[in-house]
């Protein structure tokens, strides 16, 4: 996972253990200074998996090729002029151009392989010779917020569940949610059940994670076995109390107990690592401990063991898809792995189906069955982080975001959530899907909601009623920044899933427009099944800021309208026509309306 340079963790990470706060900086403005503390802030304790390792969550991704280039990175970055701009290829910085102020500080390309070479092999060769690292997707943009990043997404995932499948109740109260995985993604499922006011059972196998999500109040008990948990889960469903019990046990073990006992969840997902069958997934049959040295000693045995381990994995959900329960795909490629696995042709375990006439894609993804119509409205997972330090800060944003947006109920809502129960991990942050224009809107200059906020947030800063700049960012995982045919962009109503220009089109944009921080992404774990984009506007009070949240903050969700009003979504070319964002080849935008 490191290029061998050097071992151990660095000093100079020791000494920092995450972002240094308040308005001291130690770079030459704060735009190199912001990326000097997002970097620090993936890397910090309280937010990254396995920091000692330059991990930050999901499996391997890393922030940091290595502890050498980690330094040099810091090094680069303090010294970095207004007008030039870094080069970081894969967690590596490679060179110091000259450019100009608007443009971006800090340019990165992570674990992009040319298509013929994509695939786990190759890179894990590239990986131990030092040339490559594994970036997934806020792990190599820096933009990390920990685990609070992937929730509101799946509370809106888990409430657009509740209002089609359950519309008779309010959310998911007295339904139980079956799931697996509380690692740095994984970890938020139990709480966006419970905000949903719905039960979460969860198997994890590792005890740490399930302690340091009951530390940091994302789960609330675990049981010692998995009687106890099903027992406490239905006890609580029963009574529509929300609650979440994790139980530290393979995936697959729970499953199968619960088609033995004939016992259905309501709902099921998966955030175990199995997009990594290597260094992610725990095959079924060994305690933590025994598989890391399984691992060490035989990978090749560990992966295959792992991959028939999925395989019963998928099989379970399907069979309990069967009998009534609401499965969907999260995110995790359990199904593409399987697919490309499967080859054998024992009869499942209950329906006694042959292999051959199994599809793992039998269950869906959960952007087409819950997600896309947002995409197409531009929203999607927007974020913000104090780099004061102070979560008054944030609270001073929390409520920005109730003055402009007076209608949005489940906007407030989310706030209002959020605030009660989510703990800040590192510098404080807020994840609040946003996306193109407001109903609300009826100002002249029709610009989106995250650009209108952005500006409001810029002029806090400004006026100092916030105590330092904040950076606004995003998940890769966005309506235009994402090509993944088994994820973001499955079952696309054009067919043109693994279209990768989008993404590439979403970082050239966010160049132009003269975002600070750009990056593109190959593989977000997934080998040949990935290109995202990402970026980063630094709000610090100034007249620069404005024009970058303008202009950044309005083509960015602009693109995955675009994307999808492409693709032919009635919800996109609507958004696009309602928003003026002209589409070409289709009657919409402004110009349409000045030839009409
Ligand atoms: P992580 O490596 O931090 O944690 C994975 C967890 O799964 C670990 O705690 C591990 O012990 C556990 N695990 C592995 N195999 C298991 C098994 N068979 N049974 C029970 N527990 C098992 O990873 P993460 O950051 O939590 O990400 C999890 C997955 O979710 C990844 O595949 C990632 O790509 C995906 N993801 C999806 C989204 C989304 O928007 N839906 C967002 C981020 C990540």
């Amino acid at each position: 996972m490191t290029d061998g340079s050097s071992t151990g963790p660095s000093p100079v990470w020791e000494e920092y253990q995450g972002a240094r706060t308040g308005t001291d900086i130690e770079c030459e403005g704060w735009r190199q200074e912001a990326a000097l503390r997002m970097l620090n802030n993936n890397l910090d304790p309280d937010v990254a998996e396995d920091p000692e390792n330059l991990v930050v969550y999901g499996g391997i991704g890393q922030a940091a090729r290595s502890w050498d280039a980690y330094e040099t990175i810091v090094e680069e970055l303090r010294s970095l002029a207004d007008d030039q701009t870094l080069l970081v290829q894969s967690g590596k910085p490679v060179g110091r151009l000259q450019t100009h102020e608007r443009a971006p500080r800090v340019l990165i390309a992570n674990t992009n392989l040319v298509s013929k070479y994509d695939t786990w092999e190759h890179f894990r060769d590239l990986d131990e010779k030092g040339l490559m690292m594994m970036a997934n997707y806020t792990a190599g943009s820096w933009g990390y917020i920990g685990t609070q990043g992937v929730l509101q997404g799946t509370y809106e995932t888990l409430a657009e569940v509740g209002r089609q499948h359950f519309p008779e109740i309010e959310g998911l109260r007295g339904k139980i949610v079956a799931t697996a995985g509380l690692g740095g993604m994984g970890g938020n499922q139990p709480l966006a059940v419970t905000m949903n006011q719905g039960v979460c059972i969860v198997a994890e196998v590792s005890e740490e994670r399930i302690d340091r999500r009951i530390e940091t109040g994302y789960c609330q008990e675990k049981a010692d076995n998995l009687d106890e948990a099903i027992e406490r889960a239905r006890e609580h469903a029963e009574r529509g109390k929300p609650y979440s019990v994790a139980v530290p046990v393979n995936a697959v073990k729970m499953l199968e107990s619960m088609l033995d006992r004939g016992i259905f969840p309501d709902v099921l997902t998966d955030m175990t690592t199995a997009h990594d069958e290597l260094n992610g997934y725990y095959p079924l049959g060994y305690t933590t401990e025994e598989a890391d040295q399984f691992r060490e000693e035989d990978p090749d045995r560990y992966v295959e063991e792992a991959l028939d381990t999925m395989e019963r994995h998928v099989d379970a959900i399907i069979e309990l898809q069967d009998r009534g329960t609401v499965a969907f795909a999260y995110g995790n490629n359990i199904r593409g792995q399987v697919a490309d696995h499967r080859d054998g042709d024992e009869p499942w375990p209950l329906s006694g189906t042959p292999a051959d006439e199994r599809d793992p894609f039998d269950f869906p993804g959960f952007v087409p069955a819950y997600v896309r119509p947002l995409f197409c409205r531009g929203k999607g997972p927007f974020r913000w982080v104090a780099l004061s330090g102070k979560e008054e800060d944030i609270y001073r944003t929390d409520e920005l975001v109730r003055e402009m947006f007076p209608d949005d109920e489940s906007l407030h809502r989310w706030i209002d959530l959020a605030q009660e129960q989510v703990e800040f991990q590192g510098l404080p942050a807020r994840i609040c899907w946003l996306g193109q224009r407001a109903e609300d809107d009826k100002s002249d200059e029709p610009l989106s909601e995250r650009a209108r906020f952005a500006l409001r947030v810029n002029e806090l800063v400004g006026k100092g009623e916030l105590s330092a700049p904040v950076v606004v960012t995003r998940d890769q995982l966005d309506g235009g920044s994402v090509a993944s045919p088994t994820r973001a962009t499955e079952d696309m109503k054009d067919g043109s899933d693994a279209v990768a220009d989008w993404p590439i089109l979403n970082a050239l944009t966010n160049c132009a427009a003269g975002a600070d921080i750009v990056s593109v992404h190959g593989s977000a774990g997934s080998f040949g099944l990935a290109t995202s984009s990402n970026n980063h506007v630094v709000l610090d009070g100034s007249d620069l800021a404005a024009e970058k949240a303008r202009t950044v903050l309005d083509a960015d969700p602009s693109t995955a309208v675009l994307r999808h009003a492409d693709a032919g979504y009635e919800e996109a070319i609507e958004e696009a026509r309602e928003s003026d964002v002209h589409v070409p080849m289709r009657e919409t935008g402004p110009l349409d309306y000045e030839t009409e």
